[in-house]
C-alpha cells in the first residue's frame, strides 16, 4: 500500500461504524481509531479524563471538543497510525472537523475519502438497545438480528460472558440520537463541500455496506489498495 489510506466513518450512533471500520482495519491493517472506545479505556482505568466524561456518556451527550482533539492529536501519532487509519466516532461537531483540518495539515496528512453511513432513524434505536458482545473477544452481537449460534455462547471463542455498553439503553440512546441531529449531522455539509464526501446505505446487510465501501475506496484512491 503507498502512502497510507486515511478515512472518515461518519453516521449516527448504531449506523455500523465500528463494525465496519474493525473489517477495514483487518482488510487493509489501517488503525482504527474510536474515540469512544478511547473515553471508554480512560473511564474503566477511572483517569482523570475518564472521570471527566464518565457522567457525560452516560447522559448520551459529547464529551468538550478540547480534550477529544487532544486524544486524537496524540493518537493520530501513534506508529500503527503510519499505515493509515479509519475515524470512527471522530469527528462529532463542526469544531471538531475544522480542528482536524488543522492537525492533518500540521502532520503533512490529507484524508482520501469520508463516508457516511446512511441509516433510518426509526432502525437506530433497535438497533442499540439490542446490541451486546463478547466480554473475551469482543465479537459483536443482537439480540434480534445476530443472536450468537448457540444461545450464550459467543461463536468465535465460546466464552460465555457477555457486556453491554452502558449507554445502550432507551433514555440514553434518545439522547445521544438527539445530539447526533443537532451537533454531528452540520458536519456533512463541512464535508460536502470539501468534495472526498461519499454515502452508502447503512440499512443494506453488513457485508453489503462492506462491499460498497470498498467500491468507494476503488473510485477514490485505487492507487491505496493492494
Ligand atoms: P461512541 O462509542 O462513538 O458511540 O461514543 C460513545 C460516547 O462517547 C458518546 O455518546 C460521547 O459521549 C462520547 N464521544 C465519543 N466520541 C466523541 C467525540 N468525537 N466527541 C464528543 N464525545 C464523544
Amino acid at each position: 500500500m503507498s502512502g497510507g489510506l486515511r478515512l472518515i466513518l461518519l453516521g449516527p450512533p448504531g449506523a455500523g461504524k465500528g463494525t465496519q471500520a474493525k473489517r477495514l482495519q483487518e482488510r487493509f491493517g489501517i488503525a482504527q481509531i474510536s474515540t469512544g472506545d478511547m473515553l471508554r479505556a480512560q473511564v474503566a482505568a477511572g483517569t482523570p479524563i475518564g472521570k471527566q466524561a464518565k457522567a457525560i456518556m452516560e447522559a448520551g451527550q459529547l464529551v468538550p471538543d478540547e480534550i477529544i482533539i487532544a486524544m486524537l492529536d496524540e493518537r493520530l501519532d501513534q506508529p500503527d497510525c503510519r499505515k493509515g487509519f479509519i475515524l470512527d466516532g471522530f469527528p462529532r461537531t463542526v469544531p471538531q472537523a475544522e480542528a482536524l483540518d488543522k492537525l492533518l495539515q500540521k502532520k503533512g496528512l490529507a484524508l482520501d475519502a469520508v463516508i457516511e453511513l446512511a441509516v433510518d432513524d426509526a432502525a437506530l434505536t433497535e438497533r442499540l438497545v439490542g446490541r451486546f458482545s463478547c466480554a473475551k473477544c469482543g465479537a459483536n452481537y443482537h439480540e434480534r438480528f445476530h443472536p450468537p449460534r448457540v444461545p450464550g455462547v459467543c461463536d468465535v471463542c465460546g466464552s460465555t460472558e457477555f457486556v453491554r455498553r452502558a449507554d445502550d439503553n432507551r433514555e440514553t440512546v434518545t439522547a445521544r440520537l438527539e445530539a447526533y441531529h443537532r451537533q454531528t449531522e452540520p458536519i456533512l455539509p463541512y464535508y460536502r463541500a470539501q468534495g472526498r464526501f461519499y454515502s452508502v446505505d447503512g440499512m443494506a446487510d453488513i457485508d453489503v455496506v462492506s462491499r460498497e465501501i470498498e467500491a468507494v475506496l476503488h473510485e477514490c484512491c485505487p492507487e491505496k489498495l493492494d
